[in-house]
């Protein structure tokens, strides 16, 4: 008899696999993560082109450590869908106790990225729209997501090969949060929000979800390619010259529109990025009630396909922040 759940002894899909190159100087330990979601197959191949090009003494890495976790997720990967049990981005913490494959990895993946300054987590979306990053919150001692590397995470995020970077991601997911249980739906944790990042920040480190473009298009392999060559140079793992400021626009994600009912959704045909006038018509209501935009912005994540609880689009603005810091 057992009172621990039936997934508990699933174990059959296999170890990760780590590649680490230490280099004979000391310097920074970066880690590059691939398929933390399993549709999103440009990680795992930018990343096998990088050891390739370090095996071959293609790339000479001269100082700290790189670390690569081509495929995060192995089951999600095997069955080429986003998640396994369930989405691996999401309550990313340590769980003594874990109770699907997800957990089982995040044991892994929590320790791993404690043992490293910098994270670049790849990744790939299903729709259309331009290549981003995602960044973490100004430094800060709150509750949520205290930091103290937001100067270093920045000029990282900047100069990663693509035009567009994202930041306020916790304080927006709270909303949802909130919203969820103010609609009576299934709780989520306060922790759902976390993901790699969050808790390479929790660690004491800095990390960027980069969004290479669609899963199926061989351009986000290059993107991926790209921003790890570039993070190689900007850390001075390798010889070579600082990364040029990609970034032309920061957003400052600071609105969500949730479903709230069957028949909300999403009005018109958006992609994250598009800049919106204030007052135009992102949503509407089963009612018929209009969700306008509250100010100039522009929109994040568009889903036509929401359901009640889950995010129609999030809303942002053009963010004050100066990510670059001067070479
Ligand atoms: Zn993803």
């Amino acid at each position: 008899m057992t009172i621990l759940p039936a997934s508990f002894a699933e174990t059959r899909d296999g170890p990760l696999e780590i590649i680490r190159f230490a280099a004979l100087e000391p310097g920074p330990k970066l880690l590059v993560l691939g398929a933390v979601h399993g549709d999103e197959t440009c990680g795992p191949k930018a990343i096998d082109r990088a050891i390739a090009d370090i095996r071959a003494g293609r790339v000479d890495l001269v100082r700290g450590e790189v670390t690569f976790l081509p495929i995060a997720n192995r089951k999600a990967y095997r069955q080429r869908t986003r998640a396994g049990d369930r989405n691996l981005n999401r309550d990313l913490r340590d769980k003594p106790v874990p109770l699907d494959h997800e957990d089982r990895v995040g044991n892994r993946l929590c320790a791993l990225l404690r043992a490293h300054d910098a994270l670049l987590d790849i990744h790939s979306f299903r729709g259309e729209g331009e290549p981003f990053v995602f960044c973490g919150p100004q430094n800060n001692t709150d509750a949520l997501e205290p930091f103290r590397h937001a100067a270093a995470e920045g000029d990282f995020a900047a100069r990663l090969g693509v035009a567009v970077v994202m930041h306020g991601w916790l304080d927006v997911y709270r909303r949802l949060i909130d919203c969820r249980a103010r609609l009576g739906l299934p709780p989520l944790l306060p922790t759902e929000g976390h993901g790699t990042t969050e808790y390479m920040r929790f660690a004491g480190g800095y990390g960027v979800t980069l969004e290479c473009g669609r899963h199926a298009d061989p351009a986000s392999v290059e993107i991926g390619y790209a921003a790890i060559r570039r993070a190689l140079a900007h850390l001075a793992l390798i010889d070579a010259p600082k990364p040029d400021v990609s970034a032309r626009l920061v957003i400052r994600v600071c609105d969500i529109v949730i479903c709230e009912a069957q028949g909300d959704r999403l009005e018109g045909v958006w992609k994250t990025g598009d800049p919106v006038a204030a007052g135009a018509v992102l949503a509407r209501r089963a009612d018929g009630t209009q969700v306008r935009a509250p100010s100039d912005g522009y929109v994040v994540f568009p889903d036509a396909a929401a359901q009640p609880g889950q995010s129609i689009c999030y809303f942002g603005v053009a963010s004050e922040r100066r990510l670059a810091v001067a070479p």
